[in-house]
Parts: C-alpha cells; sequence; structure tokens
C-alpha cells in the first residue's frame, strides 16, 4: 500500500492507492499559499493518517507529485511559486523520518506520465510521452520504460517548445509556446478577440465553445479547429523528435478530444513524413480524476519496485 501525494496550484490530495493502481480512500484541503512549510507538512502527514486509517492499511512507502520545480532526486522544493515557504525544504526526508518508509518525489506531470504508463492508457508501451492540455500543457517522457529526466533531475517543459514566434506572449518569456496556443485560455482569448470583432457574444470557457462547435457555431468552429491545428503541430513536434510507441493525452480541454483529434492527426501527416508517425498511436488517458493520485503512487513504484524485484 503506498501513500500518495498530489500537491498542485489549487488542492493537496492525500490517498491510499494499492498495488494494482486503485484508491483505497482519499481526502483533499486546499493549497493555501501562506501556509508554512511546518503547517503545511503537518496536514500532509493527518491527511495520510486519516487516509490509511480510513483504508485499514499500513503503510509500504509514500510516493508524491507534486507542480515543479521540484528536485526528484534530492526531494527538496524549488521556486514553486504558490508555496513561497516550501523553498528549499525537503517532505521527502522529512515524511520518511515521520512514517519510517522510503518516499520518492517528481513532478506531477512525470508522475502523470508514470501512472499512465504503469497501470493506465500507456501500459505496455516502453516509449511514451504523455500530455495534459488544461489551463497550460505539461507532459513526462518515458524512453524505455523509464522516465526521461534532464541535468540535474530536470523537468522537461514540453508545453514551451514554440510553434510560432509571432504568436502570443507566454509566461516563460518567448512568445507563440505551444501552451500559449492551443490550451483552453489560449483558444478562449482567440475566440473573444475574433467576437469582438464580429460583435457577437465574447468571454466564453473553453469548454462552452467547444459546445458551441458542437451546435455549429460558425466562430467556435473556427476556434475548435485553429486549436487542432495548433495541438497537431505540437504532436507532430513530439513524434518528429521521439519517435515514440504512443502519446498519452489528458487534461481538460481532452474530454472534448473528439473535436480536435482529427484535425490533430492531418497536420501530424503533413509533416512528419520522415518517421514511421502512422505507428505512434494517440491515446487518451484512462487514469479519470484520481490519476494524480495514482501517478503519485506509480512514482514509488517506479523509483522503488523494480529494487525489490531485483532483491527477491
Ligand atoms: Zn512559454
Amino acid at each position: 500500500m503506498i501513500g500518495a501525494v498530489d500537491i498542485g496550484g489549487t488542492k493537496i490530495a492525500a490517498g491510499v492507492v494499492d498495488e494494482d493502481g486503485r484508491v483505497l480512500s482519499r481526502m483533499e484541503s486546499p493549497t493555501e499559499v501562506d501556509r508554512s512549510y511546518e503547517q503545511g507538512l503537518e496536514l500532509l502527514v493527518s491527511m495520510l493518517r486519516r487516509t490509511l486509517q480510513e483504508a485499514g492499511q499500513k503503510l509500504d512507502g509514500i510516493g508524491i507529485g507534486s507542480t515543479g520545480p521540484v528536485n526528484p532526486v534530492t526531494g527538496e522544493f524549488g521556486d514553486v511559486d504558490f508555496l513561497p515557504r516550501w523553498r528549499g525544504k525537503n517532505p521527502v526526508r522529512d515524511l520518511a523520518g515521520i512514517f519510517n518508509v522510503r518516499v520518492a518525489l517528481e513532478n506531477d506531470a512525470d508522475a502523470g506520465a508514470l501512472g499512465e504508463a504503469g497501470w493506465g492508457a500507456g501500459k505496455n508501451r516502453s516509449r511514451l510521452v504523455y500530455v495534459t492540455i488544461g489551463t497550460g500543457i505539461g507532459g513526462g517522457i518515458i524512453l524505455n520504460g523509464q522516465l526521461y529526466r534532464g541535468v540535474d533531475g530536470a523537468h522537461p517543459e514540453i508545453g514551451h517548445h514554440v510553434i510560432d514566434p509571432t504568436g502570443p506572449p507566454c509566461s516563460c518569456g518567448f512568445r507563440g509556446c505551444w501552451e500559449a496556443l492551443a490550451t483552453g485560455p489560449a483558444m478562449a482569448a482567440w475566440y473573444e478577440r475574433e467576437a469582438a470583432d464580429s460583435n457577437s457574444q465574447g468571454s466564453l470557457s473553453a469548454k462552452r465553445i467547444c459546445q458551441l462547435a458542437r451546435q455549429g457555431d460558425p466562430l467556435a468552429g473556427r476556434a475548435v479547429a485553429r486549436g487542432a491545428y495548433y495541438l497537431g503541430l505540437g504532436l507532430a513536434n513530439l513524434i518528429n523528435l521521439f519517435t515514440p510507441d504512443a502519446i498519452v493525452l489528458g487534461g481538460s480541454v481532452m474530454k472534448s478530444a473528439d473535436l480536435f483529434l482529427d484535425g490533430a492527426r492531418k497536420v501530424i501527416s503533413q509533416g512528419c513524413r520522415f518517421v514511421p508517425f502512422e505507428k505512434t498511436e494517440l491515446v487518451l488517458a484512462s487514469l479519470g480524476e484520481d490519476a494524480n493520485l495514482i501517478g503519485a503512487a506509480r512514482v514509488w513504484h517506479h523509483r522503488f519496485g523494480q529494487q525489490e524485484v531485483a532483491c527477491a
């Protein structure tokens, strides 16, 4: 039984996940920017204890997925903007001391990739790229069954590869990153600008735009087609770079995947002719609402489970 912790910008969740990736119990609490690390640690400990009690289980280890930057090697938190007082703190070491088990930490998108690779849509695929498309674009890369990490344990930021240098400004400093063009907010911003020109209803959510596109609204249809085009360009880049077995797609925008995938596939087929692009499957993430918790548990298995097999 693995205690799973998911630390995100809006909520912190904890739960107990069994060896088949099933969530036996869970609870969550809002992420509070002002919370000190000591209060945060206390919260994590009490949430883990309560979910363990609820599941009636003993803990074998703890896996953590957190929005970055976090250092998966040392367990230390970096400049995580929604938890400024956690900087330099080490929940891996502290939780290991309190619960007397081994603890592993990864960036939450990497945790998501490991979850889908181990127990979800990416099962039995050794080369896969996991992409979440929602308010931002994040992802994780698994090569030959192992999570790919960069220098110093760094997490690659696939949402910040530039698709159009004349595109909208991005939070990272570039213009026209994948994240600035293919996310829900990017689609909503484009729609609002175009609607202002045509004097039609402006400020809509990406979800609403997708609904309107289904009903045949022409401007919403164009917004979706544009989203599919940019989604396709980013996926084509990933296919050209990694030629993976599969790309697993998750995130809120992919709840309307049927609106985007045909257009994206068309873009891929136009520009990936030097690689066997048709062999890279585009599959939807399958772990559902608890994907982050399940991924956090998988972080532990990925780090320590293989050692157990080797020792046995
Ligand atoms: Zn960017």
